[in-house]
């Protein structure tokens, strides 16, 4: 094979479609790794969505590994102390996860929580400290791949890669390209609210059990009959996110729609008087639709690979869907770079040509991880919306034997299947992976 050394110099071209969190990981990533990135937004501004997001330790490690961890504290995240299920009825605690420093010790990380916006800025701010290029305004119509990939952006202009990321999201138009065909998310059946408020409101109840809830910082997720709901801080806890998980009664095709807060209330009517009291906070909600896929055929064309929601949107039932996305950023753009890196006496061709089989590495290595994910979504949606039965009373008991030593029946309580979920090394992974590829391709 003929080498062009120049070729072999040269940085990759990455070009990012979506500047949401996963689209920003791989950006931060491929340029910690010395490519070049530029990152394509369609919105014309970043305004990402107003409510809390959870960073378990895995994602959280990500986070370190971009030396951000402080970064994440000063924007406001809290480190959570314990996660808490709760009865429906009463507010009783089935089960906890007592976190803190013991999450350090059992997942190597601690368990954030913060306002998306604020973990959004911190991400933003260092790709375009390490140099990436944003354009906003900047939508994704098409990809052409005859010779250099190329992405088409409404209006015509052409922009090539050397590889192209398709991390636009739930309702990604790269899938489309990449399948070769339609592939809208399949609704759930279930849909979220999704609002915040002050600390102030919640106060201004004079409610001791409130108070302790405000006090704790943990997370709480109430438990019952086809629905939950997920309270905690935000904003070094000025500030608390309240979703509510119900049946979808969103028409076919919507994504969102204004939630009627009076709809809400009745919806959760004999729950928990203390999470009653939360819910009537509300003044604004907004209603998503929740859509996932539970495996998705492949995630690679020639030079273009999908990552984060576009990929493997789930159920927000394990507070993975961003972690898995910033997983796949990280290891994403360290596969890149090691690529970039290898000398060309252990890779003799031009870079370029193994970027194809890159991103197949890239797509073995997070598929399995990922379908793990969203399958354990769907398993908490089950355990969480039991009806009160023989069953859930079962449920209850084990739930309440759970010790974090043996197994569980129910994933969320399993500490082997969550020190896989939450544990888990994607740098080590990664580097293994890439030296056993690279022992075959040097071959
Ligand atoms: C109620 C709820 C609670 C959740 N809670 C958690 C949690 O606690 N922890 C957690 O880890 N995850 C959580 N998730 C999941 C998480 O929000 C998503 O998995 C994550 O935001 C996906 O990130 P992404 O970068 O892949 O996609 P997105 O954040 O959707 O970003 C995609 C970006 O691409 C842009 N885009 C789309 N199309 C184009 C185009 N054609 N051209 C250019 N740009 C385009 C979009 O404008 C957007 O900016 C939750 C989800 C929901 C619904």
């Amino acid at each position: 094979m003929t080498t062009d050394p120049d070729a072999n110099q040269q940085p990759f071209k990455v070009v990012v479609v979506g500047a949401g969190l996963g689209g920003l990981a791989a950006a931060i990533s491929c340029l910690r790794g010395g490519c070049e990135v530029t990152i394509l937004e369609q919105a014309p501004a970043i305004s990402p969505i107003g409510a809390g997001i959870q960073i378990p330790p895995n994602a959280a490690r990500v986070i370190q590994h971009f030396g951000l961890e402080q970064k994440i504290r000063d924007a406001g995240a809290i480190q959570v102390n314990a996660n808490h299920l709760k009865r429906y009825k009463d507010g009783k605690i089935l089960c906890s996860r007592l976190g803190g420093e013991k999450w350090i010790r059992d997942f190597n990380g601690p368990w954030y929580v913060i306002h998306r916006a604020d973990y959004h800025g911190v991400m933003l701010d260092e790709a375009v400290r390490l140099g990436a290029q944003l354009r906003l305004n900047a939508k994704v119509v098409d990809i052409t791949s005859s010779g250099t990939p190329q992405v088409v952006l409404e209006g015509g202009e052409v922009v090539p890669a050397d590889v192209i990321v398709g991390a636009d999201g739930l309702w990604s138009a790269t899938r489309d390209i990449v399948l070769g065909q339609p592939s809208p998310p399949v609704p759930t059946g279930d849909l979220a609210y999704r609002g915040t408020f002050s600390r102030a409101q919640l106060e201004a109840f004079q409610d001791p059990s409130i108070d302790e809830l405000i006090k704790s910082g943990c997370t709480y997720n109430w438990i019952g009959p086809d629905r939950h709901s997920v309270f905690y801080p935000l904003k070094n806890s000025t500030v608390f996110n309240l979703v509510l998980i119900r049946p979808d009664d969103l028409p076919e095709g919507s994504r969102t729609a204004a939630g009627d807060v009076d709809d809400m209330r009745m919806t959760y009517e004999g729950w928990d008087p203390v999470l009653t009291k939360i819910i009537s906070c509300h003044t604004t909600v907004l209603k998503w639709k929740l859509c996932h896929h539970e495996e998705l055929r492949t995630w690679v064309k020639d030079n273009i690979v999908l990552i984060g929601d576009a990929s493997h949107p789930s159920l927000p039932y394990q507070a993975q869907g961003a972690a898995m996305a910033v997983e796949d950023g990280l290891v994403l753009g360290l596969l890149l770079a090691r690529l970039q890196s290898t000398t060309t006496e252990r890779l003799p061709d031009k870079r370029t040509s193994y970027i194809n089989s890159i991103l197949l590495l890239f797509e073995s290595l997070r598929k399995k991880r990922t379908t793990t994910n969203v399958k354990g979504a769907i398993a908490n949606r089950y355990m969480f919306h039991m009806h009160d039965s023989p069953e859930q009373e079962a449920r209850d008991r084990e739930l309440a034997e759970a010790d974090w030593e043996k197994p569980s029946r129910w994933i969320w309580a399993d500490i082997g299947y969550q020190r896989k979920m939450l544990g888990f090394d994607s740098v080590a992974d990664t580097n293994r992976a890439f030296e056993v590829w690279l022992e075959e391709e040097g071959k």
